[in-house]
């Protein structure tokens, strides 16, 4: 069943211009980080729930960052940009909390 929320239900395209494709660049450095992160934490537990739950209170705790790709360069030398250190940090405090009062 595809939930309601799931983006391939969602239809990104107004006045049929697709705005799919403007992504939060957060997610991009986030999920690269997890990854990361997770390959070197064994003690933490890589069930779906405390992976879901990192990530969504990870994303929760920084600013949105949207950007078109095109856009990429002048993100990232511009003042509002999020480093990969500010992300991993973040994802470091979400799994402390997750290792504290996990959901699964
Ligand atoms: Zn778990």
């Amino acid at each position: 069943m595809k939930h309601l929320l799931s983006r391939e239900v969602l239809n990104y395209t107004i006045d049929g211009c697709f705005v799919g494709d403007i992504i939060n660049f957060n997610e991009i450095i986030a999920v690269k980080t997890m990854r990361e992160v997770l390959a070197n934490d064994d003690s933490f537990c890589h069930c779906d729930t405390c992976i879901e739950d990192t990530y969504a209170l990870a994303m929760n705790s920084l600013p949105s960052r949207y950007i078109q790709v095109t856009s990429e360069d002048k993100y990232t030398q511009s003042e509002d940009y999020i480093d990969d250190q500010k992300v991993r940090e973040s994802i470091i405090k979400a799994m402390e909390q997750v290792r504290a009062a996990p959901n699964h």
